[in-house]
């Protein structure tokens, strides 16, 4: 059986073959590096035959022939999206641009990861030991990070842009492509195609969350996506944004699309004028004692940013995800187990066959992970007593995560009065 060659060896060997100089090979390699190419060996070096031939012709209809090429050049050109799954059913379909860079009225959450790692060149060559995963990462430069001067809370999105590379790319591909797209009619032509692209590759879904990361940069930007909801109406687009001065400015026409949502959120240069606009806002909050005092539900799962509304509609959050060191983290962790115990209550009472209903106890969550714990240990026997062929353990793992939220909370000891911070479907 013939060996699979790496990209690089498959060079070698058209460079052994064809004595070519190495530019023309190192050329070839970094036009086709992260696509889809790099894995498609046989095309490139017919491919590369054919052009050291001088056949252009040949060479260009032999691109365009190919199906991996119509594959890549779609994943080039198609803007990219996708798919936050929920335990809860209702997967959404998230689009992202580049934190900071896209969000023009951002003030207190501003923070921007450069698009390129930069190289210093003293450590160029040396490498670290991961505390993840313990392995040696060789130094590939690095990651720039500019925070806003009046930067109060941190922004998640930013954060992951500074953990994968791979994020920031495809963050800062979705920015090009619009930038390059043209006028918004325009603009708005490439994400229904790039849309359609996705649903088909990937299945539909009816809800888009414009923007996981990023914001509406501009007015043209803010129509194009504006334009998409009137055009697909079977989907449900919804939106948080800090572009006040935009959407005051077509507040009119957006009040007319039913099928786009936007929520004002806290935290932008122009915050005094939230008052003058009739759309719903969201107010991110530390505790849940004070959204309680401000009258306010607790949007646990996104839908009271998907409903449409003016400001009876308006919303409370509690300050989570990636938090610095000190008060705010102590918050977010208190935050964050008050959240999943309410939002995974009624689910995780139903995995245990218990009653809806049920408020645990320690006791009871601690009966329970052990009978898990006995479970994983014992998969043979249990799986022999219930007549089934493996066991899905990372549910498991899973359970025993929202167990220990159970835990966390009672030893919070939150008071009862905050049930009325819950939509009624959680209490
Ligand atoms: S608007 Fe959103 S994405 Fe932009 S900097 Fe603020 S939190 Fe980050």
């Amino acid at each position: 059986m013939n060996k699979k060659l790496t990209l690089n060896e498959t060079l070698d060997k058209i460079r052994q073959i064809s004595g070519i100089k190495n530019d023309f090979y190192s050329e070839i390699s970094e036009i086709f590096k992260n696509t889809p190419f790099n894995k498609e060996l046989n095309f490139l070096k017919e491919s590369t035959d054919i052009l050291l031939k001088n056949q252009k012709e040949d060479f260009l209809s032999h691109l365009f022939e190919s199906a991996e090429m119509l594959d890549a050049l779609l994943d080039i050109c198609v803007l990219s999206f996708s798919v936050e799954n929920t335990k809860l059913g209702n997967d959404v379909i998230t689009f992202s641009l580049p934190a900071g860079w896209t969000c023009p009225w951002a003030n207190t959450c501003l923070k921007k990861v450069e698009r390129y790692r930069v190289v210093d060149p003293n450590k160029v060559n040396t490498s670290k030991v991961s505390k993840r995963t313990g392995l040696d990462v060789p130094y590939k430069g690095d990651v720039v990070v500019h925070k806003g001067k009046n930067s109060q809370f941190d922004c998640f999105a930013a954060n992951q842009e500074m953990q994968y590379d791979t994020v920031r790319e495809n963050r800062w591909h979705n920015f090009d492509l619009l930038l390059a797209a043209g006028t918004y009619m325009d603009q708005a032509d490439l994400i229904m195609k790039s849309l359609t692209f996705f649903f088909d590759n990937e299945g539909f879904r009816t809800d888009v969350r414009i923007h996981e990361s990023g914001d509406f940069y501009s007015g043209e930007y803010l129509k194009a996506w504006m334009e998409v909801a009137k055009k697909m109406p079977e989907n449900k687009f919804y939106a948080y944004t800090k572009s006040l001065p935009l959407v005051q400015k077509y507040q009119n026409e957006l009040k007319d699309i039913p099928n786009l949502s936007i929520t004002l959120s806290e935290g932008g240069r122009k915050d005094s004028e939230l008052g003058n606009i009739d759309i719903k806002q969201a107010k991110v909050f530390n505790t849940p004692e004070d959204l309680l005092a401000a009258g306010l539900i607790l949007d646990l799962d996104d839908n009271l940013a998907k409903e449409k509304g003016g400001k009876d509609k308006n919303f409370g959050l509690l300050i989570h995800g990636t938090q610095e060191a000190g008060e705010k983290q102590q918050l977010k962790l208190r935050n964050e187990t008050f959240m999943a115990y309410w939002k995974y209550r009624k689910y995780l009472n139903r995995q245990l066959g218990l009653p809806t209903e049920t408020r645990m106890s320690t006791e009871q969550a601690d009966a329970a992970l052990a009978h898990i714990d006995d479970i994983l240990t014992n998969q043979e026997k249990y799986m022999k007593a219930k007549g089934i062929k493996r066991i899905d353990k990372t549910h498991f793992e899973y359970i025993k995560k929202l167990l220990r939220y159970v835990k966390k909370y009672n030893v919070y000891d939150f008071d009862d009065n905050l049930i009325n911070i819950l939509q009624d479907k959680y209490k």
